[in-house]
């Protein structure tokens, strides 16, 4: 499968490596995604580990590691998944809801087809981005010392703060500007310290300005209560939606590398290392023929 990341990577020369080339997941990998010791990792690993697996082409980049995908950005990882996640399961999304209104809280069931979630692409490309803070986030400042150059957050950045983001999010968002900000008017050394000195208003700004440079994949679906009636929007989580959808379906995995190891004496090796769908045809013609064989009785 093909597609063009809303945002891209930007190597040293200034090339924007956007167009990604990308498989669905064998049964090996949907087993090692939704195995126990997925649990234990950090989302964002598993993000790393799943692109990794999942990319082979990035652009001109043709060894897609751990390194490649983290250096990604988030918006570019969360559409990647959800091509994968598209290419091994499909385009629709079927799961449930719950009716965010209190005197409902009902389960209302949702569906949509990835293909249809909007995606914004980013104008510029970066990867440096810059912009004057207004007067009043930084008093009694020039324009020369209230310009700020930053980077937009990565996977990499995910993992490094995915500890700390459950602990304190706070935290979180001061180490996440820490790392992201490379300068703040002659300052070019960035760290928590300097961050924690900004104003509020001023980190406020910063953080509207990474907001609009960065793509962007919208993951809030819109439905309607069937219970009460009233429409309402909730988030989409990919990563929690498709490690779930892959736990779920793990029973379901060791049935069909039993059924087909049954019937056609293949090793289990070779059947988890079929994708789900071809996994799914050669199901399929085996249901057609013992039905056909059954008849015949
Ligand atoms: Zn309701």
């Amino acid at each position: 499968m093909l597609c063009v990341l809303p945002g891209g990577l930007v190597d040293e020369a200034g090339t924007v490596h956007d167009e990604v080339e990308l498989r669905g997941l064998s049964g090996r990998e949907e087993e090692l995604l939704a195995g126990d010791g997925g649990a234990e990792t950090c989302a964002a690993a598993l993000v790393t580990a799943l692109l990794s697996r999942c990319v082979r082409r990035i652009g001109g980049i043709r060894q897609v590691d751990a390194d490649v995908t983290r250096r990604l950005l988030v918006a570019d990882r969360q559409f990647v998944l959800l091509k994968v996640r598209e290419a091994t399961f499909g385009e629709r999304v079927q799961g449930s809801v719950p009716c965010p209104w209190p005197d409902c809280g009902r389960r209302v069931a949702v569906s949509f087809s990835t293909s249809d979630v909007p995606v914004r692409a980013a104008r510029d490309k970066g990867p440096v981005h810059t912009g004057v803070l207004s007067a009043d986030a930084m008093p009694g400042a020039g324009d020369a010392d209230r310009t700020v150059a930053f980077r937009l957050p990565t996977g990499a950045d995910q993992e490094a703060l995915s500890g700390l983001l459950e602990e304190n999010e706070a935290a979180a968002l001061t180490g996440l500007l820490a790392r992201c900000l490379l300068r703040v008017g002659p300052d070019a050394s960035v760290d928590e310290e300097r961050v924690a000195r900004l104003s509020p208003l001023a980190r406020l700004e910063i953080e509207r300005r990474m907001e609009e440079a960065a793509p962007r994949v919208d993951l809030l679906m819109e439905a309607e209560c069937a219970h009460c009636g009233r429409a309402f929007s909730a988030p989409f989580d990919p990563q929690g939606f498709f490690f779930g959808e892959l736990r779920a379906t793990a029973d379901l995995l060791r049935r069909e590398v039993h059924y087909l190891a049954y019937h056609y004496h293949w090793s289990e090796r070779e059947i988890m290392e079929m994708p789900r769908a071809r996994r799914g045809r050669y199901i399929a013609v085996l249901a057609d023929e013992i039905e056909r064989s059954n008849e015949c009785v």
